[in-house]
């Protein structure tokens, strides 16, 4: 692999790798329109997730597609090394920030919530952190 000069800063490359998930989400809402998925089996979020939501969600301005009585949020969980397993929920913008600037390289997931039916779906998926353009580069094949 060779290096690019040019194209090593790291917002571009986490540009590069994200991966959205509004297509998946829209087809999840579609099959519960249309019946084919119960409301129950999509409206399951954890206490937890419900939680972080309520407390630190950023509203997306969209209403919830499921129960179409008040407006989704966003909540984002950063995974990576020196991390709890499962993932970190960071409270504000600054540690948001922190974390995704972290040497380590982390991976952080936008989760959709609706505080109301607990409905919840991943938004995107995409990598940060990770400020090391000389180390050697380890392409880890991410599935
Ligand atoms: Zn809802």
């Amino acid at each position: 692999m060779t290096s690019r000069p040019g194209a090593s800063k790291v917002g571009e490359r986490a540009q590069e790798a994200a991966v959205e998930y509004r297509l998946a989400r829209n087809a999840v809402v579609r099959e519960v329109k249309a019946g084919r998925r119960m409301k129950e089996d999509v409206c399951d979020a954890h206490p937890e997730l419900l939680r972080a939501a309520r407390n630190i969600g950023k509203t997306t301005g969209e209403d919830c597609p499921i129960c179409e009585e008040t407006t989704t949020v966003e909540v984002t969980y950063v995974f990576g090394a020196r991390l709890p397993p499962g993932g970190r929920c960071p409270g504000t913008k600054t540690e948001l920030n922190r974390l995704r600037r972290r040497e380590e390289p982390v991976l952080c997931y936008d989760v959709e919530v609706c505080p109301q039916c607990a409905w919840h779906h991943l938004t995107r998926k995409y990598p940060a952190g990770g400020r090391t353009p000389r180390a050697k580069r380890t392409r880890e094949s991410s599935t």
